[in-house]
């Protein structure tokens, strides 16, 4: 089974269920079957099959659903990239993914034309129009570009599915890594649709779910938690194109969003602004956090003001991503990921690969069948991160006598001060706790005495704040050495459009 076949199936058994709701107008399973099936059609009559690579550069949007179904259907490998990356990170990307086809919009088509000349392995843009550059006709890229929407018009109906190894590769995700340039996180049809399938039933996805999908699709948390996912029973996506508070709480109440699914600045901005909406998530069922820990502070506050239930997730690219959830039927741990989910084994290891006891921190380790192949055309890195068949995250964490999991940090945001190691999270959730702090984030800097200092930057709402009051506060919840040496007031943090804080960029902040 691959992901493209579950939605013919779940079409067939549901035609005339709404499948996405896209400014407010419902696409039916039927319909969006038979979008998919004409665009794969199209592909295959433009030599695309199994083996070719599409990109697909989309803002989320039913170009976003149909093309990566579409892609899918015809056996060809989709590569989501981010729309905002720059032209050298694209085609970096574009390059190393040896892609042949772009999916892409017409407001992006000017990366591509700044690109393409030194990327002659593409073939065809197929172009989404969204009326916002409506002279694209006349782009430099000539003959190379298609309507998607006439791509989809000309495509038959009758489609011949080739045959697809589980382990043929469905989707590359590239991700930054810690260091270089990005690898391409090669997941299979097996890893895409288990990973779906096993969130789906731990989550208990029915085709009651109306699933608010705010996060960037070509992020693999949106993917298969709000895409796949709901899929998978007959469930419905509400597409938000661009995240805002606003646009989730309009959607959330007038669609009856029974999901939601953020990481955990998303949070943070609907409970900073959500005075007077306390009633959008009626009808919510489950708030679902990942991609950063999230900050026991904010669950709470966002769980009391809303009247929600938040269960919180983790998940990496290589792992598609899931691996751990709060259960539903039994407690949820504020400050934990979870439990396995179905599936999928979690540990946490010495340097050794040993594991050690509860309570103690070591490297998580995960394996599954949603654990990558390897990372395309990277055998040394594929080898650093997959051993004995355990897939290295890079992240701290311990487990509990229960078999709950905590993130302590990522291993290379570890600060070590003296000797001493100050994991930024504890930091940072003592920080939470402050009354007139809504944001946060804490790194290491080079200290000439203790080796490393801890640095914090905050966003707070109270312009009389300031850096000692902060510290004080710190040295009455945490030991010596995991006091904050200094506190950085900023009007908001840096981070990229998943929602994610760039420590990176507050560490060149301080380099500088
Ligand atoms: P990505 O591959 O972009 O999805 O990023 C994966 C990384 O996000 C993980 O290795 C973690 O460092 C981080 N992450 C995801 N979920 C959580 C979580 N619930 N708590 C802490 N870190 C998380």
């Amino acid at each position: 089974m691959n992901i493209s076949d579950q939605l013919s199936l779940t079409a067939k058994q549901q035609p005339d269920k709404a499948a996405y709701i896209f400014q407010d107008k419902e696409t039916s399973y039927r319909e969006l079957e038979g979008a998919v099936t004409k665009f794969a059609s199209s592909l295959k009559g433009l030599g695309y099959g199994k083996g070719d690579h599409l990109a697909l550069v989309a803002g989320n949007s039913p170009y976003f659903i149909i093309g990566l179904y579409g892609a899918l259907r015809v056996g060809a490998t989709v590569i989501p990239i981010n729309p905002i990356y720059t032209v050298d990170e694209m085609s970096y990307i574009l390059k190393n993914g040896d892609v042949k086809g772009v999916i892409t919009m017409d407001v992006l088509l000017e990366k591509f034309e700044h690109m393409d000349a030194a990327i002659p392995g593409i073939e065809h843009y197929f172009v989404g129009e969204t009326g916002g550059k409506p002279d694209w006709q006349q782009s430099s890229l000539g003959e190379k570009m298609k309507s998607f929407t006439k791509t989809v018009e000309a495509g038959g109906l009758e489609l011949e599915r080739p045959e697809l190894d589980d382990d043929q590769t469905a989707v590359i995700l590239y991700t930054s890594g810690t260091t270089g340039k990005p690898k391409g996180a090669m997941l299979t049809h097996k890893n895409i649709y288990s990973n779906a399938k096993d969130v789906a039933d731990y989550l208990e996805f029915t085709n009651d779910d109306r699933v608010i999908a705010a996060l960037p699709m070509f992020h693999v948390f949106c993917l298969t938690v709000a895409l796949n996912g709901p899929l998978m029973n007959g469930g419905t996506i509400l597409i938000v194109p661009k995240f805002s508070p606003q646009e989730v709480f309009k959607i959330s109440k007038e669609w009856q969003a029974t999901v939601f699914a953020g990481v955990p600045t998303m949070y943070n901005y609907l409970l900073q602004t959500g005075d007077g909406m306390e009633e959008t998530f009626k009808q919510n069922r489950i708030c679902i956090s990942g991609g950063a820990s999230m900050p026991v502070a904010l669950l709470k506050a966002f769980e009391k003001k809303f009247d929600v239930i938040v269960s919180e997730g983790y998940g990496l690219s290589e792992a598609s991503p899931v691996t751990c959830f709060n259960p539903l039927d039994r407690p949820r741990k504020p400050g934990s990921i979870g439990k396995n989910i179905k599936n999928v084994e979690n540990r946490v290891v010495d340097e050794l690969g040993e594991e050690v006891a509860p309570g103690e921190v070591g490297e998580l380790v995960v394996k599954g069948p949603n654990v990558m192949k390897g990372y395309y055309k990277m055998p040394e890195e594929t080898s650093v991160a997959i051993r004995n068949g355990w897939l290295y995250t890079g992240d701290m964490a311990k487990m509990d006598d229960e078999g709950y999991f905590y993130i302590v940090d990522r291993k290379k945001d570890m600060i070590l001060v003296g000797g001493y190691n100050v994991y930024p999270r504890e930091v940072e959730e003592v920080l939470y706790e402050h009354p007139n702090i809504s944001e946060v984030a804490v790194i290491g800097a080079p200290h000439p005495d203790s080796g490393e200092s801890v640095i914090s930057f905050v966003v707070s709402d109270n312009p009389d704040l300031n850096e000692e009051q902060v510290i004080t506060y710190c040295r009455e919840h945490l030991a010596k050495y995991k006091v904050p040496t200094s506190v950085e007031f900023l009007e908001e943090l840096p981070k990229n459009t998943t929602g994610k804080i760039l420590r990176k960029n507050l560490r060149d902040k301080i380099a500088q």
